[in-house]
C-alpha cells in the first residue's frame, strides 16, 4: 500500500472549511501561513480557509491557496492530536492529584 500524503483541493465544502479553520485554531499544528515573500515583515499571516479556497488573513493581501492536506479536515484526527498533545503538556487531574498524594 502507497503512504502517499492525500491532498484535498478547493472548493471545499463548507464542513471542510469548518474543519480546516478548527484545525487552524487548534494551537496544537503549525497552520498554514502566508506564502508571500516580505509582505507581511517579521509576522506570519494566518491563512483562513473559504470555500474557494485559503485566503490570507490580511485582507489586503492577495495570497491565495488551492489545497490542504487531507488530514487537515480530517476532525477526530485533529481532535485526537489535541487531546493528546494536552495530556502530554497538562497531565490529567487525576494523574496530578495521585501524584500529589505520593509526593511528601
Ligand atoms: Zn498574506
Amino acid at each position: 500500500m502507497e503512504q502517499e500524503p492525500k491532498i484535498i483541493r478547493a472548493p471545499f465544502s463548507s464542513q471542510q472549511v469548518a474543519d480546516l479553520n478548527f484545525y487552524q485554531q487548534s494551537g496544537v499544528f503549525h497552520e498554514f501561513t502566508c506564502g508571500t515573500q516580505g509582505v507581511h515583515p517579521g509576522i506570519q499571516k494566518a491563512l483562513i480557509a473559504t470555500e474557494e479556497g485559503w485566503k490570507c488573513t490580511d485582507t489586503s493581501c492577495d495570497y491565495r491557496q488551492d489545497w490542504a492536506h487531507a488530514f487537515m479536515a480530517d476532525r477526530p484526527f485533529v481532535e485526537n492530536q489535541i487531546r493528546s498533545i494536552h495530556e502530554l503538556v497538562n497531565p490529567s487531574r487525576k494523574t496530578l492529584a495521585s501524584s500529589q498524594e505520593i509526593t511528601p
